[in-house]
């Protein structure tokens, strides 16, 4: 199969968030940064080895790293090949760089974030309506072969370039919500409800009442970043409540650098095969993403999602 944009592997996880639907039905699907590309294979097969989809999220230092745009959408499109029965969906992660965004789509990835929410709210708007109409036009896949996520607030917290101090957090205005979906146009929206980048000082304090306000003023997909040591209950509360995509980095980081440690320590010096040294890395994350498969209750939805793509 080939990689689906984010829109269309959310599609099912969106319409049971935004219906009369018993709250246990819902799900989210996890989004997943790597660092290395056998990490990009060890996700997909956690997820699946959960009948999940999945997607893969690429940061501005995972680019830097890899090498290239082009050589992470290519890699991207052979993994879905190897893994047809997967959902794929290739999204590229808190980027600010309007050029890199739209040279990210043109290179094949099927979801871009343009995020301007450190932005007065009308360049937020502005920055991510451009980006909205030129993803929804120019992806090598077809019109709207790539959809956009864009985000509103701000996230304390540090992920690649974007560091935003405790002080300066912003919660998500959900009086502002609707007009920012319907003026940029984009397909998911993430939300500063008291989640963070990195790793947690203290247990974060999820506003779930400023959830549900948010939930009632739009019907796109709501997505959580700062997935990384918040309590398995609020990830839980969360889904229930209409998140549909929920991205965690940081943790999958300790997981996979946990592992290689742990085989360089077991194996006797003379062993210098990297398969031995870095494949316990890969098989970590496979293990991290099966189980965030059942925590976001994605577990078993492929067939859905499947259904929602090409009824
Ligand atoms: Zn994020």
């Amino acid at each position: 199969m080939p990689l689906v944009t984010m829109k269309q592997i959310m599609a099912d996880s969106v319409k049971r968030a935004t219906t009369d639907v018993d709250p246990a039905e819902r799900y989210a699907v996890g989004a997943f940064n790597f660092s290395t590309i056998p990490e990009m294979v060890g996700i997909v097969e956690g997820a699946r080895s959960k009948n999940a989809p999945v997607i893969l999220m690429a940061s501005l230092g995972a680019i830097k790293y890899i090498g290239s745009l082009e050589l992470i959408a290519e890699t991207a499109k052979g993994i879905a090949k190897t893994y047809p029965e997967v959902p794929i969906c290739l999204h590229l992660d808190h980027a600010t760089d309007m050029e890199q965004i739209k040279q990210a789509v043109v290179a094949g990835f099927t979801n871009v974030m343009i995020d301007a929410s450190q932005e007065e709210f009308e360049v937020n708007i502005a920055k991510s309506k451009e980006i909205a109409d030129f993803a929804h036009n120019h992806s090598p896949y077809g019109i709207n072969g790539c959809s956009v996520e864009a985000e509103l607030g701000m996230l304390a917290g540090h992920e690649d370039n974007i560091h935003v101090e405790e002080s300066g957090k912003a919660y998500t205005d959900p009086a502002l919500v609707k007009e920012f979906v319907t003026k940029t146009g984009i397909d998911a929206l993430a939300v500063a409800i008291g989640t963070a980048h990195g790793f947690y000082k203290a247990a974060p304090e999820i506003q779930f009442d400023l959830l549900e306000a948010i939930r009632k003023e739009t019907d796109i997909a709501l997505v959580l970043h700062g997935g990384t040591g918040v309590p398995e209950d609020d990830f839980r509360k969360c889904v229930a409540m209409g998140m549909s995509k929920i991205n965690v980095g940081t943790g999958l980081k300790k997981v996979y650098t946990d592992a290689v440690r742990e085989a360089i320590k077991t194996l006797p010096e003379t062993e210098y095969d990297p398969r031995k040294i870095a494949g316990p890395g890969r098989q970590a994350i496979a293990k991290e993403i099966a189980s965030k498969c059942d925590l976001f209750n994605c577990t078993g939805k492929t067939p859905d999602v499947l259904k929602s793509i090409y009824a």
